[in-house]
This record gives structure tokens, sequence and C-alpha cells, in this order.
């Protein structure tokens, strides 16, 4: 199947479950004539998690389709707010007070406000990125009543080789007690469980674009 073929049947699918989901296109990795079938389809919201490469894949196509919103998944780079704030609209990886403190400033600097989302270690990983569960709420006051960032919810990668719903309802609950109304979650392998589960933003990328390599 082609990737608009792809892209096609997983819209019907989310149709099928909710009609209120942003499906978000992962182009990670995936060259500009690979994506380009499904903005000439007039999708608008695609991920990216480098910031160098999503530079170079979309700021001449930013120019000329201005209602492109592109979203950060990757890793927060604290030297890298500035050009983060230039290119994306959201932001879905949001886990530190440094780092937001960061952004109202970036926001200020260009007069431009981006659309966050905060990222939680929902399985209380090592290692993982997102801020530890204890600390939600506060930071969500925090970045919301201190530093006026438009915070829209939480968002969470559930541990490998897991069952990940018990992840996505608990993160369900956790958003509804910071009185959010967004969730990110759901990729590929469990879109599907995360929308039964309330996400309204997915990030799917080799569902449609096949596996990275
Ligand atoms: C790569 C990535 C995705 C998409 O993963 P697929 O399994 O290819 O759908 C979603 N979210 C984040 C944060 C990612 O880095």
């Amino acid at each position: 199947m082609s990737i608009v073929e792809n892209y096609k049947l997983l819209i019907n699918k989310i149709n099928h479950l909710s009609n209120d989901v942003t499906l978000i296109c992962v182009t990670k990795t995936f060259s500009l004539d690979v994506i380009k079938p499904l903005v000439d389809n007039g999708h608008i919201h695609f991920g990216e998690n480098k910031v160098q490469e999503a530079k170079n894949k979309w700021l001449e196509l930013l120019k000329i389709k201005p209602k492109i919103n592109l979203h950060m998944l990757g890793k927060v780079q604290s030297n890298k707010i500035d050009e983060i704030v230039k290119i994306f609209s959201f932001v879905h990886s949001l886990d530190n007070e440094k780092n937001s403190i960061k952004f109202n400033e970036s926001e200020k600097k260009f007069n431009k406000k981006l659309n966050y989302f905060i990222q939680v270690n929902i399985g209380n990983e090592l290692q993982k990125s997102g801020i530890q569960l204890s600390l939600v709420k506060d930071f969500v006051k925090f970045c919301k009543k201190d530093l006026n960032l438009n915070i829209l919810g939480l968002m969470c990668i559930p541990p490998f080789n897991q069952n990940p719903e018990i992840f996505f309802s608990k993160l369900y609950k956790l958003n509804k007690e910071c009185d959010l109304n967004n969730l990110s979650m759901g990729m590929s392998s469990d879109y599907e469980l995360a929308i039964k589960n309330g996400a309204n933003y997915v990030r799917v990328g080799s569902y449609i674009f096949g596996s990275r390599s």
C-alpha cells in the first residue's frame, strides 16, 4: 500500500473510534519526498524529534504553507529552545522547570505562543524522559500560573513490553486531576487503546511510513 493509502486507512480507523482526535504524522527520519503526498493531501500536523532535522526538512515548506503545525516530540535541549519556538507550534516533551522558564523567555522574545504537553514518566522508569509523577501537579500549576504557558495537557510514552492500557488510564486520571482537557498518547502500536482511554492527540509514524531504518 502507498503512504497515502496507509494514511487514509488510519484516518478511517481513528474516526471510527472518535471524531475528536488530532493525528500527528511522525515524520522523523523520512525525507520530504516521502512526506509530501500527505501535505498535498491537506494534512497539517507533523511530528519531529530533532530540531536540526526539522529545520532542514520543513523550513522552506513552512514559508509557503503556514497552516502546517510542527510538533516537537523529542527531548528538549535547553540551548535549542529559541530554535524550537521559531519553527514549532507544539511541544509534547516539556518536563522540567528550567526549560519551561526558557520557553517563556523565548516566547516573549519572538512574540509567539506555543502549545505544550507536559511529558510524564508514567512508568517511573530510570533513564526515561518525563517529569516524575509526584511532581506533575505542581509543575502544571507553575507553568500555567507563573509562566502563563499554554499547557494543553499531559503526554506519555508507556514502558516498553507492558500493557499500555494501565498507563493510559493512569495518565487520563492525572490529567483530569490537573484540570487539563487534552491528552497526547498513542503511537502506531497502541493508538486505538490510547483513544479508548481518552487520547485526543495521537502520534503515529511507522504505521503510515513503514519502519525506520
Ligand atoms: C517516533 C515517535 C512516535 C511515533 O512512533 P511510531 O511507533 O513510529 O508510530 C511517537 N511519539 C514519539 C515521542 C516518538 O518519538
